[in-house]
């Protein structure tokens, strides 16, 4: 479901994006963007009608499995790379399209790559301050004193990349790009290379950074939780466009697509029979009857789409809760230790098997049966046309 915006387009080709007063508000506009690679037989379209827009001040997330055009779409914002066809305008200005383009130092656009790419042989303060030659000298010391302040790095102007560790290499990296005040900021997978422990931190770090300073980012990942620790906006992206634009939480709890379930986060997939009646909506599976409550579009599709009311649920982990009262039983097939959970994969006397998240006190061997019972505030079904192997 790629983002489908009404307005036309003065000044450049395609349909759906604003300039002047309209574009108020927006500081990242992506329209329709085409690219490819290669040439004939070899072609990889890289880019298929990308389109998604970020607000001022949002911070958006490109989310996708590796090929999926992340680092293409950021490239290309950035103006590294030229559309074949599509728009992108920056604060309400055209940067590319094709009667226009604009070069990237002219974008306002700051770039956080993938290894930082600082200057090894200048010190932090200088790394800091690279992009502000047109400053005074005395601005310019203001600007790198308050960036540092900014990313937590206080007083270390006089250190070298090589004295620094990952993280705070990062930061430094994180300081140089904001600190021409850019319109936006595109990050390539920030968190890479630090370790697991680190990037969740630093994530949340980073937002607080981001929002405290005002300013636009956009930044590719392939790990959702960065992604949800970090964005207002996450775009889940498949073979060059976006599947569903939204924010972190519909994207987990309401996909609109079963590529965006199945990507992002866990989840088994169950047959269903929806049934319409009085007024209300509710759909059978084999943990009970589910009434749908919140009349999702998903929910609707899912139900409408097939006359005989077939439908595929959706059921995350933590819609299913361990519940001794309950009749329905499943068997423990496997079990994975999580600290404050155990994430159990439970087989249903039907053979289907699902996840489900219990508090680790309730410390189960696998073979027994345990009682369950669904308890979400809403269901997402899918088309049974849309039905894929169902991941555990
Ligand atoms: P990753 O997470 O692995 O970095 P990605 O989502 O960022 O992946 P891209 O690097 O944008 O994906 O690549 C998108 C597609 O375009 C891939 O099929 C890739 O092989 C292809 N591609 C990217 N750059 C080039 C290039 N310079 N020449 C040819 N093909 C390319």
């Amino acid at each position: 479901m790629s983002a489908r915006f009404p307005t036309p387009v003065p000044g450049c080709a395609v349909e759906g994006a604003v300039e002047g007063a309209d574009a108020r508000g927006w500081a990242l506009q992506v329209e329709e963007l085409c690219l490819s690679f290669g040439a004939a037989r070899t072609k990889v379209a890289a880019l298929d009608k990308l389109s998604f827009r970020l607000r001022r001040g949002e911070i958006g997330c490109l989310l996708g499995a590796s090929g999926c055009g992340k680092t293409t779409a950021l490239r290309t914002i950035a103006g590294f790379l030229r559309p074949e066809s599509g728009c992108v305008h920056i604060d309400a200005h055209c940067v590319a399209s094709a009667q226009k383009w604009t070069e990237p130092e002219r974008r306002g656009v700051g770039v956080v790559f993938q290894d930082y790419a600082l200057f090894p042989h200048l010190d932090v303060a200088a790394n800091v301050g690279f992009g502000l030659r047109r400053h005074s000298a005395a601005e310019r010391a203001q600007r790198v004193r308050a960036m540092l302040e900014l990313v937590g790095l206080p007083g270390s102007g006089a250190r070298f990349p090589h004295e620094l560790s990952g993280g705070q290499q990062q930061r430094v990296a994180l300081a140089r790009a904001l600190a021409p005040q850019p319109s936006i900021l595109l990050l390539d997978e920030p968190f890479s290379n630090l370790d697991p422990d680190l990037r969740e931190r630093l994530a949340l770090d980073l937002r607080e950074i981001l929002k405290r300073a005002g300013t636009t980012a956009l930044l590719v990942t392939h790990d959702q939780y960065e992604a949800f620790a970090l964005a207002d906006r996450v775009g889940v992206m498949q073979a060059g466009h976006i599947e569903q634009w939204d924010t972190p939480y519909r994207i987990y709890h309401q996909p609109a697509t079963r590529e965006v379930a199945d990507f992002v986060g866990l989840g088994a997939f169950l047959p269903g029979i929806v049934e319409h009646r009085d007024g209300q909506s509710q759909v059978h599976i084999e943990l009970g009857t589910l009434p749908i409550r919140e009349r999702t579009d998903q929910a609707i599709a899912g139900a409408a789409a097939n006359v005989d009311g077939e439908v595929i649920v959706l059921l995350r982990p933590d819609d299913v809760v361990h519940d001794d009262a309950s009749a329905l039983h499943a068997q423990v097939v496997r079990k994975a230790f999580r600290g404050a959970q155990f994430l159990y994969t439970l087989r249903l006397p039907s053979g289907a098997t699902l996840l489900a998240l219990v508090p680790s006190h309730h410390d189960h061997a696998i073979g027994e049966s345990i009682g369950i019972r669904f308890d979400a505030d809403h269901v997402v079904t899918f088309d049974v046309q849309e039905a894929a192997p169902t991941r555990h």
